[in-house]
């Protein structure tokens, strides 16, 4: 529990004592989750046939204005439960068959989420996934070394001034740099199954906003800076619809048009990089996960 007493677990670097009042995160030093259940529409390597096992933990690091989930990382949608509960949530989603265990920001409970897989790894038999905004400290990402099979990070944001007035953090840029080349170091390009599945590697994940294409032209210029094409798999992402806070921005409260879409791709393209983009069918207020109650 030590790294609970004096939370310095991501950037926020709160030093609180987390059984006495929440950091930044808004997290108590018990594991909170708000869903746990197979997931479809994630990647296809990384969904499968089956479904990604994945765990939804409440709270965030960040602070999107935009967030799809705000209702889990910013409004505190969960319940409680113990290392206990949580190994056996991700036996259970092996039973399902599930293709991995995809842990979707977990950051503030990672020290239970490791004695959770203690518990359980040796028979899960499934690639373990990091799902992250990509705001981590390279500390805490060391403290996942053998635990973690594949990251998902996102890398939001090039400009710090963009980064700071949609996600409350000035230094993204340069912590999701550090953050992506620590996650890099670990797992190494990507590797696949016989089927396709990934089983190492990292895929980067980057939302394209509306009136956003220069910086996401930059992050890829970035990403190409900092890595060979065959390193990583990108994944360009249209499904941006505006939500929670993103009434009170009006340059965001709208969808990304096609234009700005199509001139992210051909960098993305010129850059060399392999990965998925979404098509047209995938945009709208469908595609956005349904989080349920508990029951
Ligand atoms: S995990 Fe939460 S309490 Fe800990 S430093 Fe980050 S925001 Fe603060």
């Amino acid at each position: 529990m030590s790294h609970y007493l004096n939370c310095k677990l991501c950037p926020r670097e709160c030093g609180v004592n987390r059984s006495e009042s929440p950091g930044f995160c808004g997290q108590s030093d018990k594991i909170k989750i708000a869903r746990v259940g197979l997931h479809m529409w994630e990647e296809p390597p990384v969904s499968g046939e089956k479904g990604s096992g994945t765990v939804f933990f409440s709270g965030c690091q960040m602070r999107c204005v935009f967030c799809q989930n705000y209702e889990i990382s910013q409004l505190g949608k969960g319940y409680i439960i113990t290392e206990n509960q949580l190994a056996d949530g991700f036996l259970k989603l092996r039973d399902m068959g599930a293709e991995n265990i995809n842990l979707v920001s977990p950051t503030p409970f990672l020290p239970s989420v490791l004695r959770a897989l203690d518990i359980c790894r040796h028979r899960l038999n499934i690639p373990i996934i990091m799902n992250s905004g990509g705001y981590e400290k390279p500390e805490t990402v060391n403290m996942l070394k053998g635990y973690i099979d594949v990251y998902l990070p996102d890398f939001k944001y090039f400009s710090p001034e963009r980064a700071l007035k949609y996600s409350g953090a000035k230094d993204y840029p340069e912590i999701a740099q550090n953050a992506i080349k620590a996650m890099f170091e670990q797992v190494g390009k990507p590797v696949f199954d016989e089927r396709g599945m990934i089983k190492k590697g990292m895929i980067v994940r980057h939302l394209i906003l509306p009136g956003g294409r220069h910086d996401s032209v930059n992050v890829i210029k970035k990403l190409r800076e900092m890595f060979e094409p065959r390193d990583i798999l990108l994944s360009l992402m249209r499904q941006y619809t505006p939500m929670y806070r993103a009434k009170e921005f009006k340059e965001i409260d709208r969808r990304v048009s096609t234009f700005e879409y199509n001139s992210v791709l051909k960098e993305a393209v010129s850059a060399g990089f392999e990965g998925f983009t979404q098509d047209d069918g995938a945009v709208g207020e469908e595609y956005v996960p349904e989080f349920r109650d508990r029951e």
